[in-house]
């Protein structure tokens, strides 16, 4: 391959050092490889990436099995990031190596998640709450409103599920010269009131929010994990 795969994802390493600043922890980067092919995968791993996401459930399987990655990637850490479907955890769940789910988002699916890791005698998974922090119909998440609800009956109830965080996608294009991102406040204050009311240490609570067009932004922000795809793997053809 090119090798352009190789001098971005360092490039956007770079920015993220330097957006954390003199954090102790550097955030996560997720390289969101939805729509790319196996070899631009094996690419950024062999440039020591580790941590990659996917959106749909089947493209995920298909990829986690492959024998390029099953043999060049051991060490692969998954995590998805799409829209789940109770139908679908079945599958997800038998992924191999699967680190990850960011977009737990309701009771029910908690729940479904939970029996499928149950009934399998699998270990536990960690996952992340995903809120609507925009309030978009389009947008996925449980409410800002209801996510210390969701956190507090998967702590309780959902022993195989590791609660790890809150995950957000957000409004599309702020604009930052207009202030900070509210997507992010809300996500923010969602860990604060995680926090409180569930007796959580603050720094136990990730926050998964930032792509290619706002990852500093999201960092100064709070961010610990950040999901980025275009400005690591290119742009991506539309999903057919
Ligand atoms: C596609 C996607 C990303 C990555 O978006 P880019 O703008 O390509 O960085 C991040 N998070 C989610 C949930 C996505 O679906």
């Amino acid at each position: 391959m090119s090798g352009k795969i190789v001098s971005r994802l360092s490039a956007v390493l770079d920015r993220v050092k330097a957006a954390a600043g003199s954090r102790e922890s550097v955030p996560r980067v997720v390289a969101v490889s939805k729509l790319k092919p196996i070899e631009a995968i094996l690419e950024a791993y062999e440039a020591g990436q580790r941590h990659f996401g996917e959106n749909y459930v089947q493209e995920l399987a298909e990829k986690a099995k492959d024998e390029r990655v099953q043999l060049k990637a051991p060490d692969i850490k998954w995590h998805f990031i799409g829209h789940l479907q109770k139908n679908k955890c079945n599958l997800l769940l038998e992924t191999a190596n699967l680190w990850m789910i960011e977009t737990v988002d309701s009771v029910k699916l908690a729940n479904a998640l939970n029996q499928t890791l149950v009934r399998k005698a699998k270990k536990s998974v960690n996952v992340f709450v995903q809120v609507n922090t925009s309030g978009e119909d389009s947008k996925n998440g449980c409410s800002p409103d209801s996510c210390v609800d969701l956190v507090e009956h998967i702590v309780k109830n959902c022993h195989l599920l590791d609660f790890r965080g809150l995950m957000t996608i957000g409004q599309w294009g702020h604009d930052y010269s207009q202030g900070s991102n509210p997507d992010f406040e809300t996500l923010s204050q969602c860990r604060v009131s995680v926090s409180e009311k569930l007796s959580l240490p603050l720094d136990a609570i990730e926050l998964s929010m930032g792509m290619s067009g706002d990852f500093e932004e999201a960092i100064a922000a709070g961010s610990t994990n950040v999901r980025v795809g275009t400005s690591i793997f290119g742009e991506r053809e539309k999903k057919q």
